[in-house]
């Protein structure tokens, strides 16, 4: 879960971003109660999206998975799921999966730098990238489409979630890569954006 707000209080919270992984029924309570705008992507332990079945999807916000949509000023894509670690998970993928449904992308990413300048200002993700964040078991891996979406579309900021914070992990959950602060949001934060 992430949350954009203006001085970093609940009441000035612009925007609810969902990492994935959360309850829906938690996500509704919180866009009510809030009553503002609610981005998510899905994350391994959510259910298929079925827009015939109302409780795949969280009323009241928007899921981003292979979506990118314009918030405020804001050009903001979605990448729901995680590394496949089950024949039969649900919003698991493989590496070369990934890539597919990152590729699908790109007609926007490439039409927002011709219209706006820039290809994406913030990538919501469950899954981290390979290598940043992740971890060695197979269900916390991280995908490579996420790093190679990273380099093209050079987004300000890439939240996701999926990786638990411990002890041992509790300093790791932000990095930088070339002009993209990567933040591990679990269990939520909130933070003030600005391009
Ligand atoms: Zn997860």
């Amino acid at each position: 879960m992430y949350t954009l707000s203006s001085s970093g209080h609940f009441r000035d919270v612009e925007l609810v971003i969902g990492c994935g992984d959360m309850p829906y029924e938690y996500l509704e309570y919180i866009v009510t109660v809030l009553n503002v705008q609610m981005l998510y992507v899905p994350g391994n332990h959510d259910p298929r999206f079925d827009p015939a079945k109302k409780a795949t999807h969280a009323e009241g916000g928007t899921n981003l998975d292979l979506k990118i949509i314009r918030h405020n000023k804001f050009l903001i894509g979605g990448f729901g799921g995680c590394i496949r670690y089950r024949p039969d998970g649900i919003n698991q993928y493989s590496q070369a999966d990934a890539y597919s449904r990152a590729f699908s992308l790109l007609p926007r990413l490439l039409l927002n730098r011709i219209q706006y300048g820039r290809a994406l200002d913030i990538l919501i993700s469950h899954s981290p990238p390979f290598g940043i964040h992740d971890d060695s078991d197979p269900a916390h891996h991280g995908l490579k489409a996420l790093n190679w979406l990273i380099r093209i579309a050079q987004p300000r900021y890439h939240f996701h979630g999926h990786v638990h914070l411990y002890k041992r992990n509790l300093e790791n959950f932000e990095t930088i890569v070339g002009l993209t602060r990567i933040i591990n949001v679990y269990p939520y934060k909130t933070l003030e954006v600005s391009l």
